[in-house]
């Protein structure tokens, strides 16, 4: 991957970091760019065969290095949460990803300038004089970058000095070499995106399988992290209650429920806009063929499976013992 073209942006050509990836991808060209926008915004080129030949941009962001996210919808209901994005698109591709339509391409931009967003952070700390609960980039899977760049290791590192910063990071990796060098602690969150089997081989290819995302989970729960699972997006099928029930029980037969700090879940939903230009892409995958409600511009199942989806793995989650459950509307 990436070894044919790597685009840079021209202010980043004596970059130490750039020179690393340069080494380790070896590309047969680097093209010079100003800005990362000139290729991910381009238009006129299919999505689909762009991601089959996805390629990485290496990129300075230049401002808006952390924004605000709604109370409402807020991890853990943290009245002070934040998110960044360190990298924009993903090196993996779910099927129910709205990556596909927020960006008119699937290459990956990385931001090099990873300081700039932990000196941006540590003044937002010193300003708000609170704690905040900061997302990791949400649009990518971070630890699986971090064989191009330790943002992991570095945001990890920050946050063992900052005790009113709590950190999350969402993944679906297993490769966690990040754990080796970091020391745990309280205030960063490793939270774990996990799926059944069915779900996770239709939808979710080129992911982990369960069984490696376990064994994720396991080396971070010993290492000593604070662990949150994340059932997120829900996908409904007429068997979902069978589905669903195996899939914890193989999840809680080999991790124990006090292990685990707290427990996300929400159902598949997605802007409209988004929505409507994967369509317009031409992803024909079943989930976006189904019949959906349409509320405040996002469309999901409607209320009643809702309701019945989100009751019946609350119930699940309880009876395996998990206290803490945090539901995304
Ligand atoms: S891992 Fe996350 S960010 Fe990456 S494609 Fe899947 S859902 Fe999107």
């Amino acid at each position: 991957m990436f070894k044919h073209v790597v685009y840079i942006e021209k202010s980043l050509s004596k970059n130490s970091a750039v020179k690393n990836i340069i080494t380790r991808l070896s590309p047969e060209h680097i093209i010079y760019i100003n800005n990362y926008k000139e290729v991910l915004n381009q238009t006129n080129s299919s999505w689909t065969f762009n991601k089959a030949y996805q390629k990485i941009i290496l990129a300075k962001r230049e401002d808006e290095f952390y924004y605000k996210g709604s109370y409402l919808t807020s991890s853990l209901n943290h009245p002070h949460f934040y998110y960044n994005t360190l990298a924009l698109n993903c090196l993996y591709h779910c099927e129910y990803c709205y990556l596909q339509g927020m960006y008119n391409t699937p290459h990956l931009v990385l931001f090099l300038n990873n300081h700039d967003f932990i000196r941006a952070t540590k003044n937002l700390l010193l300003q708000l004089k609170d704690k905040i609960y900061l997302a990791l980039s949400y649009d990518t899977d971070l630890p699986a970058l971090e064989t191009y760049y330790p943002y992991c290791q570095e945001w990890i590192d920050f946050a063992n000095k900052e005790k009113n910063l709590t950190i999350e990071i969402r993944t679906k990796s297993y490769q966690l070499s990040f754990l080796d060098d970091t020391k745990p602690s309280a205030n960063v969150i490793l939270s774990f995106t996990l799926s059944p089997e069915e779900i996770q081989k239709k939808y979710e290819p080129f992911t982990p399988s369960l069984k490696q995302r376990l064994k994720g989970i396991q080396k971070a729960i010993n290492k000593g992290y604070s662990i949150m699972l994340c059932f997120d997006p829900l996908i409904y099928t007429p068997d979902f209650k069978k589905i669903y029930s195996r899939f914890f029980e193989s999840i809680f037969s080999k991790i124990a429920s006090q292990d685990i700090y707290a427990v996300s879940i929400g159902v598949f939903r997605m802007n409209n806009d988004f929505f409507k230009s994967i369509r317009k892409n031409g992803n024909t995958m079943d989930i976006y063929f189904y019949r959906y409600e349409i509320k405040n511009k996002v469309i999901t199942y409607s209320e009643d499976i809702k309701n019945e989806m989100i009751t019946f793995v609350k119930q699940e989650l309880s009876r395996r013992g998990i206290e803490y459950i945090f539901v995304y509307e």
